[in-house]
């Protein structure tokens, strides 16, 4: 096993999709809630949405992915009501991550997108000992 070391606000975080699976949480139904007002309306049964193909930002490459990520990445999160400031901090970064294609972010990095609080304040509720919707270390 690898050496555990402390994160710090320049850690990597992700939302680690295996603590779903292990908490037998589906997190498609999570997901699924955060479709804009429109999209739910489309996607009246998102489970069967299954995967489309979709050309990664930086590598030009076309990919397969899940089209609920998809959608909440090219639609949804591009909605001004997506995160708004009533959105719980915890909610917003898992958020961020859903908008992202689950690309790693640093505490520091979720500072700078959200700036809702202090970097320090999101690794220490990062690493509190509570894993919040599988936001954990990459
Ligand atoms: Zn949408």
């Amino acid at each position: 096993m690898a050496k555990w070391q402390r994160p710090t606000v320049d850690t990597k975080f992700h939302i680690d999709l295996d603590w779903w699976k292990k908490q037998n949480r589906d997190i498609r139904i999570f997901l699924r809630q955060s479709l804009c007002e429109e999209c739910r309306q489309a996607y009246g049964d998102v489970e069967h949405l299954g995967e489309v193909d979709s050309v990664d930002p930086e590598t030009a490459e076309v990919v397969r992915e899940d089209a609920l990520w998809s959608t909440l990445r090219s639609c949804c999160s591009t909605k001004p009501d997506y995160i708004t400031p009533n959105t719980p901090i915890i909610d917003s970064i898992f958020l961020t991550f859903a908008a992202n294609g689950n690309q790693p972010l640093s505490p520091q990095e979720l500072y700078e997108r959200l700036d809702r609080r202090p970097a320090a304040t999101i690794l220490r509720m990062l690493t509190g000992g509570q894993v919040y919707l599988g936001i954990r270390p990459v």
